[in-house]
């Protein structure tokens, strides 16, 4: 067995990368051998997403790709984990490349699932029959979670931390309720305990992740803990200087007493992630949000008056069910007050089995959908542009997290030259990090300053970067 070689690719969110990180410290610790190549791999797994139609039309063609490979190696595994092997089950299975399906709540049984599957030569199903009345309490998970601590092994000193899973809300767009399943919080110790041992390890950084973290809640001890609590607690633990948290809820429970610790505690970072999705009441409505636009702007003004010099960042969906000209033009105005850092735009599709599949009519045609999105993004494109430029000339701390995947070009109309060199012949290579506030800062330096606080004076900035000189290490 310890001859057998692992490939994982991984589709989707924070929590998917999460995942995918648990899985392999789990695979690794079972005695199994990673590699990059597909071609070479005795087993690969996908783990995947459920979220938007785009992310499994890539899934299922690196399955076809998969299955010409295995065309000429018969003895390949293939699984598929995660949110699509939930929502798909046996269909997946009954595909003739595919060998085991996992949900994400039979996650924490891969190594065994694999191992069964190897000997005994058999597909495998593993999923969870009805998920929505799945138990509260999942002890295979709380186990998991505290014996794979998992640190992004790309990211060097920070590490995802998950403080619960599943989603109660029933957006009517969204398929997590029905793959991931209810709200399930894990204990403030299991939470703080993992901090603890990640500290320990070298983390500098921990992302507290929920579909709803804001929503966090455990009793214990005849008290409730939440998110704000977390975050107190985290804040004690030596050797951890940055706490942030993904992703929030507009919802006001909880939303006070999250700032104030915002606003207290200087190692949680000021940024806050509030997807607000449209900025029609009508469509809010449709889409089960529970809060209008003007509530929603009432909690980023909060937000701005708790916590000064808070980064806040968006998501949107363009072109919902129903969606007119008219709620189109409330979301840009939306957009426009709320003044983001960054937005995630998206252009409504709908998802097998949620509400909207089942009781909305898709009216806006794909055309319209793409007008929508490409003139909300350029108006937090300007946004964005307006804001990064306040920067200009200031030194900011960073996390710096390596080297930068993609060459940043000279000029800010795309020059042809990547930014590998700097005006003063400046011949380090280019690495990325983060600010505080979760800007991208890119600049040339030592790439032993992975994983290492630095500061940087920003010259030059686009929408989403910030470029700079390395001003000096922390
Ligand atoms: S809050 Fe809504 S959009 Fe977010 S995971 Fe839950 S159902 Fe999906």
């Amino acid at each position: 067995m310890s001859a057998q070689t692992v490939h994982i690719k991984s589709f989707g969110c924070q929590m998917n990368k999460l995942d995918t990180a648990l899985v392999g410290a789990a695979l690794k610790e079972a005695g199994f051998g990673f590699t990059d190549s597909v071609k070479e791999a005795d087993v690969v797994l996908i783990n995947t997403c459920s979220v938007r139609e785009h992310a499994e039309e890539r899934v299922f063609s690196h399955l076809g790709h998969l299955k010409h490979i295995k065309e000429s190696r018969p003895d390949m595994l293939v699984g598929v984990i995660g949110c699509m092997a939930q929502r798909l089950g046996g269909e997946l299975l009954a595909r003739d490349e595919v060998d085991i399906v996992c949900g994400p709540a039979q996650i924490p049984q891969i190594t065994g699932l694999i191992t069964k599957t190897l000997q005994e030569k058999k597909k495998t199903l593993a999923v969870t029959e009805k998920i929505r009345q799945a138990a509260p309490e999942n002890p295979a998970l709380e186990e998991f979670e505290s014996v794979y601590d998992s640190n992004d092994a790309q990211v060097p000193a920070q590490a995802y931390v998950r403080v619960m899973r599943g989603c109660d809300k029933f957006c009517t767009y969204c398929v997590v309720p029905y793959v991931r399943g209810p709200e399930v919080s894990r204990p403030p110790e299991a939470v703080i305990g993992q901090i603890k041992r990640l500290a320990g390890e070298g983390v500098k950084q921990v992302t507290l992740l929920g579909q709803r973290v804001n929503s966090y809640k455990y009793n214990t001890c005849g008290k409730t803990y939440c998110l704000a609590d977390l975050l107190y607690m985290a804040s004690e633990i030596e050797g951890i200087e940055w706490i942030r948290f993904v992703t929030s809820y507009p919802a006001e429970e909880c939303y006070d007493e999250i700032l104030r610790a915002m606003a207290e505690l200087p190692k949680v970072c000021n940024h806050l992630h509030l997807p607000a999705q449209s900025g029609s009441d009508k469509i809010l409505k449709a889409m089960n949000r529970n809060y209008t636009a003007s509530k929603y702007l009432e909690l980023l003004d909060k937000a701005r008056d708790t916590v000064p010099g808070i980064a806040i960042a968006g998501d949107f969906i363009v072109g919902f069910a129903g969606e007119t000209e008219k709620d189109f033009q409330k979301t840009v105005s939306l957009v426009e007050k709320a003044r983001y850092k960054n937005c995630f735009i998206f252009k409504y599709s709908p998802r097998p089995g949620t509400t909207a599949d089942k009781r909305l009519q898709d009216t806006v045609s794909i055309e319209v959908k793409k007008r929508r999105n490409t003139e909300l993004l350029a108006v937090q494109e300007r946004i964005s542009d307006e804001l990064s430029k306040r920067f200009l000339g200031k030194e900011v701390k960073i996390l710096v997290e390596g080297l930068s995947k993609k060459p940043h070009l000279n000029s800010a109309k795309g020059g042809k030259k990547p930014d590998l060199c700097s005006k003063n012949g400046d011949l380090r290579p280019q690495l990325v990090g983060r600010t505080e506030t979760d800007w991208i800062v890119v600049f040339n330096g030592p790439e032993s300053l992975a994983g290492e606080f630095a500061e940087v004076k920003i010259t030059r900035t686009r929408p989403l970067t910030l470029f700079g000189e390395l001003a000096r290490k922390d």
